[in-house]
């Protein structure tokens, strides 16, 4: 191999040529999930800064960041709040381990991360049964994979030791992505990403998931809306659910539990669940002994919005509805308190890489004992508990606890709905699902018979390649677009997004 030449004033700190830079990385970096072929006949996109919801790249141009950086950044790029809570950090320490030690932001963020995870009992809103499954102890680790795995060894552990399960077993979605990691990998259901890793994996089951736009029971006709709202149906995937809960369960070994993400599935292309859905299935995967392991890796944090059920409030019934009502998480939004709350992404507001797993007394029992039993939870990671992640998470925290941020939220999503209307007037639009401040556009030949774009058309990429000509980033998931601002994005911003995507869809589509 070529021994890359270092040219004169190319340490660090220095600047560097925006075409040279691009070939640096064409020549070294392995892009996650991209055929690098078609990476290196291009010169990429080299972001070297941003602010708010705004990216700058090394050409001097700028774009709206319209998928939050990958569903990471919340409150937008270098906000003052977050760059001073990690200098102060930075001024104490960056890291120290947590093996063997604890640290200061690690704890406060912990005691925080139960607070906003668990329902307000003492306001007697909330069933005693919910209150019981209170979510007391948080185990930090790296990114949504990892935290994902944590959970399903817990989960796998607990299931042997307290319920008596020789296999403990997951049951899992159709489509469902938790993560790249071998054990989250061996929950999820996208043939394309983990068919080739067949042979490495775990068994786990999948089931119907409750995608109403492809849905083979929705008996009808598409209409210019969220299938959601005008489909017709007796509600078969619940029934789906609740079967393989029972045929499981009358083997007599129940699954150890359902992994699902609350209120809508990410990367299996947005799929929103209708209202009402998860608040049935978890009923049921709990009557048939199964525990419920919520991955809100992307949903977390306020992401499925600041209302309940769906519903957009206006910013002042969010402000003064949020000490009643509001949770910074989808699964209570469906009355759902899970035994694994999985967090990562919008943990540090999109600053660093930390993910936390949360779970009950009773799972953390399990792994009590005395030393020689050996009954401790041997997994870790080195960066666990980081100082600087913990710190900025809890900076976080606290924008999104206030006010402001409640209110910038509320308007964003009742913008976000009016402005993707204008979109319905596309005949290469099939389905606009949104939920909270997240939406999937989904792209199809013909409108009138759902007729799907075959994915080699990479009618996604085309029309996201198309948007960032005029300004706007996003990534598809195969032929569907996401729409996923920063909650910092203002009105003109947001409508500068969508006015992208239309021209774009108009542009490739036709
Ligand atoms: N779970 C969900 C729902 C996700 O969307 C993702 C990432 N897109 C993951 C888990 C994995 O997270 P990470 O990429 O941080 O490992």
């Amino acid at each position: 191999m070529k021994r890359p030449r270092q040219r004169q004033g190319e340490g660090q700190g220095q600047r560097l040529q925006p075409g040279r830079l691009a070939r640096l990385d064409q020549r070294h970096v392995w892009h996650p999930f991209t055929q690098m072929r078609d990476w290196m006949r291009e010169e990429p996109i080299v972001v070297v800064g941003g602010r708010g919801a705004r990216l700058k790249d090394a050409r001097g141009r700028s774009y709206l960041d319209a998928n939050s950086s990958i569903w990471t950044n919340l409150h937008g790029h270098r906000h003052p709040r977050l760059d001073a809570a990690m200098q102060a950090q930075l001024r104490r320490i960056a890291h120290s381990s947590s093996l063997g030690l604890a640290n200061e932001p690690a704890a406060l963020l912990a005691r925080e991360l139960v607070q906003a995870a668990n329902p307000p009992a003492r306001r007697g809103l909330v069933p005693p049964a919910v209150v019981a499954l209170a979510l007391s102890r948080v185990f930090f680790s790296d990114d949504g994979s990892t935290a994902m795995e944590v959970a399903l060894k817990l989960a796998y552990e607990f299931g042997r030791r307290t319920r008596g399960l020789k296999h403990p077993r997951f049951l899992s979605l159709q489509g469902a992505y938790h993560g790249d990691t071998v054990g989250a990998v061996s929950v999820g259901h996208i043939d394309l990403f983990h068919r080739a890793y067949a042979g490495l994996l775990f068994k786990s089951d999948r089931v119907m998931a409750p995608y109403c736009y492809r849905c083979p029971f929705n008996r009808a006709k598409p209409e210019r809306a969220d299938a959601r709202e005008y489909r017709r149906c007796g509600w078969e995937c619940v029934g789906q659910v609740e079967r393989r809960l029972a045929v499981k369960q009358k083997t007599g070994e129940p699954y150890a539990a359902l992994v699902v993400e609350p209120r809508l599935q990410g990367a299996a292309g947005m799929i929103a669940q209708p209202a009402g859905w998860l608040r049935e299935v978890a009923a049921l995967a709990r009557a048939h002994g199964a525990l419920i392991i919520a991955d809100e890796v992307m949903t977390g944090f306020g992401r499925t919005g600041v209302g309940w059920s769906g519903e957009a409030p206006t910013a002042a019934q969010a402000v003064a509805g949020r000490r009643r009502r509001a949770s910074l998480f989808a699964s209570p939004q469906e009355g759902v308190q899970p035994d694994f709350l999985v967090l990562a992404k919008g943990l540090t507001g999109g600053y660093l890489p930390m993910a936390a797993t949360l779970t009950t007394e009773s799972v953390f029992s399990a792994f009590l004992g005395r030393y020689e039993e050996f009954k401790t939870f041997f997994h870790g990671h080195s960066y666990t508990g980081n100082q600087l992640g913990a710190a900025v998470a809890r900076g976080s925290l606290e924008l999104l606890r206030s006010p402001q941020s409640i209110a910038a939220r509320a308007s964003l999503e009742l913008g976000m709905t009016r402005e993707l209307q204008s979109l319905w007037g596309l005949a290469g639009v099939g389905d606009i699902r949104q939920v909270g401040l997240v939406a999937g556009i989904e792209l199809v030949e013909d409108w009138p018979t759902r007729k799907p774009y075959p994915l080699r058309a990479r009618a996604g990429m085309r029309v996201c390649a198309a948007m960032a000509r005029r300004g706007v980033l996003t990534r598809p998931i195969g032929n569907v677009l996401v729409l996923m601002p920063p909650y910092c994005t203002t009105a003109a911003q947001l409508r500068r997004m969508v006015g992208a995507m239309g021209e774009a869809i108009e542009e490739v589509l036709g």
